[in-house]
């Protein structure tokens, strides 16, 4: 008998294990000795029972005024803030990037939280005057009903935090299907939503896999929007489930993010950036640096930089102190970097540090990898065109800002990118220019804040965007109200 913390579905304010009586069991990336708990393995059954749920506490939810709404979150984010310690432990655990990210994970919930709590207090529509007299006239959001929401691994607490609440202040309730490798991060921040007040209903947690659980959830009548963070293939597939039924849906997918290095660029800056910006979270981000596009003036200092800098990362059990980086989330991952270091060699890429799984004492039991930096990268070659997902970049030199940029935008994908240079007037072309949803000048191609719209262009998104006010526009609906008198 397993004395493994045992974790049930929350379904109408009641913890309840899967109907099927089916679990997994989730373990730690980095030590896969080391048992997260069990989880509950759902089906089509169980998201039925959430679906009803969350459509049955509606009725009430969509009344309560917006304000009243973004106090229950403004609670919940001090909740999480009192528990931000033991909730980045608990992620670092279950997912494996370093501590000092998943407190910066835990944060980025807690913004969203009170920026949204905010939004109650707003959630504008508009007066115009009308043609006609006696005629008063005026927009208002609406809420949809329930939301199905599809969550990743690899920001287990923000990005749920950029669902559920936009969502929750719009007078909508919520199905969430986590990731199966972070559901414990789900669970941690809706049971701050609980203590903080969370009506029977408005919030409910499936946890499962894919095509058993989330499958269910995209296809359910009664579902009105899904929001989904995760893989393009996987979004397509869900893009055109919700086609077929005529459903909202918000997609954040893949990115192929370069960052683009200007002869005038000040390297120091760029160092830190570049590093950052590809082994950060491991490069499991969508807005990772995958691609260093660099002036050939400078391409040869610039990587042998970049290979002295990045040959000093620690890579362990992101809770040591110390450690800066983390394993792939599992098997699968750390496999599809090896596939990619391996077709970087045969296309003939020069491989400037890295490219070996990591196995010595410990790290032989999590997914750990070393940083690994391709240099002479052409830019039609797979690994400069495909995402990764993994500590894996591609040096790609370039003789002028036009090619740059011309090359940056030559992938089918479009969520981030970024340029460093000294020169006001590249750094205005590249704003211009560059085809994403994000443009950083002088900083890496992570970071974004939940203050301003986030999403990306062509393979990455839908034309949806999280974050910033407009996120707003995947929870509501607008209606137009004319007042004869
Ligand atoms: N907030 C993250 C960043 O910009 C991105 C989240 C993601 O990778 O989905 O670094």
């Amino acid at each position: 008998m397993s004395d493994h913390k045992v974790y049930y579905n929350y379904i109408g304010g009641e913890w309840v294990p899967a109907r099927s009586g089916k679990t997994y069991e989730n373990r730690n990336p980095a030590d896969t000795r080391d048992v997260i708990g069990i989880f509950p393995d759902s089906g089509a059954e169980d998201i039925a029972d959430a679906v009803a749920a969350a459509k049955e506490a509606y009725n009430a939810w969509r009344l309560v005024p917006a304000p009243k709404r973004g106090e229950l979150l403004y609670r919940a984010s001090q909740i999480l803030q009192e528990r931000k310690e033991q909730y980045a432990n608990d992620m670092t655990r279950e997912m494996g990037k370093v501590l000092a990210e998943t407190r910066g994970d835990v944060q980025e919930a807690i913004d969203m939280g009170y920026f949204m709590a905010g939004e109650g207090r707003r959630l504008y529509g508009v007066t115009t005057p009308s043609e006609l007299p006696n005629k008063f006239q005026m927009s208002v959001r609406q809420p949809l009903g329930v939301c199905g929401l599809i969550t990743p691994w690899n920001f287990p607490m923000a990005i749920p935090s950029w669902k559920i609440f936009p969502a929750l202040i719009c007078g909508n309730t919520v199905v969430i299907k986590p990731a199966e490798d972070t559901p414990l991060s789900t669970y941690n921040f809706v049971q701050a939503l609980v203590d903080a007040g969370l009506p029977k209903g408005v919030v409910n947690i499936v946890s499962g896999h894919g095509p058993t659980a989330g499958e269910p959830l995209v296809q359910h009548p009664d579902v009105k929007v899904i929001s989904f963070t995760g893989s393009t293939e996987v979004g397509r597939h869900v893009s055109t489930l919700c086609a077929q039924q005529g459903k909202h849906v918000s997609l954040e997918m893949g990115g192929k993010n370069p960052m683009i290095i200007m002869d005038d660029a000040d390297l120091d800056l760029v160092l830190a950036g570049a590093v950052w910006g590809a082994f950060g979270t491991t490069g499991q981000r969508c807005t990772a640096t995958s691609r260093i596009i660099a002036h050939r003036a400078i391409v040869d200092e610039l990587t042998s930089r970049i290979q002295a800098e990045a040959k000093t990362i620690q890579v362990g059990n992101g809770l040591v102190d110390g450690m800066q980086m983390g394993p792939s989330i599992n098997q699968g991952q750390l496999s599809v970097v090896e596939k990619y270091v391996k077709i970087g060699r045969e296309e003939g890429a020069e491989l400037v540090l890295g490219g070996e799984r990591l196995t010595d004492g410990d790290l032989g039991h999590g997914f750990f990898h070393q940083p690994t930096i391709f240099g002479n990268v052409k830019r039609n070659m797979r690994i400069a065109q495909e995402e990764i997902f993994g500590p894996v970049v591609s040096i790609i030199p370039v003789d002028s800002l036009e090619e740059a940029i011309d090359v940056a935008n030559d992938v089918p994908y479009g969520l981030s990118s970024s340029i460093y240079t000294r020169n006001v007037n590249n750094a205005f072309i590249a704003m211009r220019d560059l085809y994403t949803g994000i443009v950083y000048v002088n900083a890496p191609t992570i970071g974004a804040e939940i203050h301003l719209p986030f999403g990306g262009t062509k393979g990455t998104g839908n034309g949806k965007r999280e974050g910033g006010t407009q996120v707003l526009d995947t929870y509501s609906e607008w209606k137009s109200l004319y007042v004869d008198y």
